[in-house]
């Protein structure tokens, strides 16, 4: 699942999302979806584009998110090594119908998420948001794909999917800005222990709660990228998927023990 709210800009977030819903709200989608495929995937599309953009408006966009969908594809088989085999069902939302249906499944304002097909809250263009969102969800729809039955904890699932979506946005690693956000949480008992960020997913998190946990998330994949090396993150889910055991695949990859890994970059911080 991937948060509207991020930790750094949370309100300029919500200000901004709160104007785009309310112009979004009077256009209304129709409720009857578009589809078209591509190698990987099938789009299932249902934004009111406006009048201007017509036929050819919907149907540059969905070129658009599936030319899209199959770049991040091809990235994510560099990057993690994995590449589902069966296509994978997208669905593209109008905004504001994708927040009546969804709003109560998470405490906090929702972009996307992945629950054996992706779903997004979606745009009348392709902006680097939408972008980012299709980036994240591929993670948690390609992970499930690689190892259907395995629950996979929410802060590698969660960060690894934060960690591919900002790579390929051209992000290296905790900004500034980022790092003494996490420090200060650190200095203040703020972060979040272990076991919390194991759950499978933060989505009953209240939304501060939960801009920590995915940024914490984040910081745990980033280290391990750092640590290793970023190719280093690809035999780590391929071990982790193997062997079905979140331990012994850091063990094996990385001699690391979860605790150490969580004292590493708690170290790190401080
Ligand atoms: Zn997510």
């Amino acid at each position: 699942m991937r948060s509207r709210i991020r930790w750094a800009s949370a309100a300029l977030a919500a200000a901004g999302l709160a104007a785009a819903s309310a112009t979004s709200a009077g256009r209304g989608a129709d409720g009857d979806f578009d589809q078209r495929t591509s190698a990987h995937f099938v789009l299932y599309q249902d934004v009111a584009i406006d009048e201007a953009g017509g036929f050819h408006g919907s149907l540059r966009f969905e070129q658009q998110v599936l030319a899209e969908l199959e770049r991040a594809y091809e990235a994510l088989d560099r990057r993690f090594g994995l590449r589902p085999l069966r296509k994978l069902d997208v669905v593209v939302y109008d905004p504001a119908v994708f927040d009546a249906h969804f709003a109560g499944l998470f405490r906090f304002p929702a972009a996307g998420f992945y629950g054996g097909v992706i779903r997004v809250r979606g745009d009348t263009r392709l902006t680097e948001p939408l972008s980012r969102v299709l980036h994240h969800e591929l993670v948690h729809a390609a992970l499930d794909a690689a190892a259907p039955s395995l629950v996979v904890p929410a802060w590698v699932n969660e960060g690894g999917a934060e960690w591919f979506e900002m790579r390929e946005a051209g992000k290296r690693g905790l900004s500034a800005g980022e790092r003494n956000a996490l420090a200060g949480l650190a200095r203040r008992g703020e972060l979040h222990e272990l076991g919390a960020l194991s759950a499978p997913s933060f989505a009953g998190m209240a939304p501060r709660a939960a801009s920590i946990a995915y940024l914490q998330s984040y910081a745990l994949i980033d280290h391990l990228a750092r640590r290793g090396g970023e190719r280093k993150l690809a035999q780590w889910l391929a071990e982790l998927v193997r062997s079905r055991h979140l331990e012994r695949s850091l063990r094996r990859v990385y001699r690391l023990d979860l605790a150490d890994l969580d004292a590493a970059l708690r170290r790190e911080l401080s």
